[in-house]
């Protein structure tokens, strides 16, 4: 798939209180990591705004990656209506674009790695069996861990079945990482989820998978997410580990923008897409001004220039609870048009 390269940025700006990079293999590297599902709104556009942001001020490398795999919800052309709607909120990034999908077999390496390491095993069970062997769902998740009792005690040394789910063999402990915004975390993949799937039978990697090997290919130090993906991230590190991938990024998760009902920002708190505010006539300003309200730059809502936001953000500012949108919101943006 071809896509935009942006490279508009010069000249990093110097960070509150960080050094600014001495050469280009020094040089930290972020990722802004879209999902083309075709439903960028305010709470994922706030988390790429402030991710942006940081980097910019710090002098970070910004790689832009679609990622379109391993979910059955990717439209066609949504990649491309993604990237040009950030960089209508005015982010741009460094170099071309990865797209996941154009070459797989970085993920199929990984693979062949881990069945070499006997860490890997396809796992031809169906959901209705599993659950049928799973004890009592967790609270938090609604999912049951996968039962141990269903791991093969043999393992292929070689990966050689991509129409099948392989998972990963995970061993009880727990990965303990220092979240710089949400603190300190230690969490226990095996409880949470067991041997989770790391590759699909529609001959794809899975997000835990995909996510690993491009953040360790693009040497990607900095991530910068909501705070959904922090279960993730013990998962992700799990497979850091066992493949000997190297220095393990720093981690941001960032509260999420939920609805006035506490859930999730999602369609049923009414249609909060980009596109949607775009096409009714919202300049980006509004929509950054929105962002900046609500990680305590201001304290009422102002229309905001992404670089001004940049300039003004101070992570350290940005309220630690979870963000809620309310129809005082939505009527602000509206307002102006
Ligand atoms: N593609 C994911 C999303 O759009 C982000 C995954 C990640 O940052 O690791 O939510």
């Amino acid at each position: 798939m071809d896509l935009p390269a942006q490279c508009s940025f010069n000249q990093p700006v110097s960070p509150k209180g960080a050094e600014p990079p001495k050469n280009a293999d020094s040089v930290p590297v972020t990722r802004l990591a879209p999902s083309p599902t075709g439903a960028l709104h305010l709470g994922n556009a706030r988390t790429f705004i402030v991710n942006w942001a940081m980097a910019r001020s710090a002098g970070w490398r910004v790689r832009m990656r679609i990622e379109n795999l391993d979910t059955p919800r990717i439209k066609a052309g949504a990649a491309e209506a993604t990237l040009d709607t950030l960089a209508w909120l005015g982010l741009d990034w460094d170099g071309p674009s990865r797209v996941q999908s154009d070459d797989l077999e970085p993920y199929r390496d990984a693979m062949r790695s881990l069945a070499a390491r006997g860490r890997v095993y396809p796992c031809r069970l169906t959901r209705r069996e599993i659950e049928a062997a799973a004890s009592a769902p967790h609270a938090d998740t609604d999912e049951a861990p996968f039962p141990r009792a269903l791991r093969p005690a043999a393992r292929p040394a070689v990966f050689d079945d991509v129409a099948t789910n392989w998972r990963l063999v995970v061993e009880p402990g727990a990965v303990r990482f220092d979240d710089r915004f949400a603190g300190p975390q230690s969490l226990d993949p095996a409880h949470a989820v067991g041997d989770f799937v790391v590759w699909t039978k529609r001959a794809q990697p899975a997000y835990q998978l995909a996510v690993v090997i491009d953040d360790a290919a693009g040497r990607v130090d900095r991530i910068v997410r909501g705070d959904d993906l922090l279960d993730s991230t013990a998962r992700q590190l799990t497979l850091y580990r066992v493949l000997d991938l190297g220095p393990e990024p720093s981690y941001w998760h960032l509260p999420l923008v939920r609805g006035p009902d506490g859930r999730r920002l999602a369609k049923r708190h009414g249609d909060t897409r980009i596109d949607r505010y775009r096409a009714s006539g919202v300049a980006p300003e509004r929509i950054v001004g929105l962002c900046a309200h609500w990680c305590g730059m201001t304290d009422e809502r102002v229309p905001m220039p992404a670089r001004e936001f940049q300039r003004r953000l101070d992570p350290g500012t940005i309220p630690k609870g979870d963000v809620t949108f309310t129809g005082e919101d939505d009527r602000w943006l509206l307002d102006g048009c």
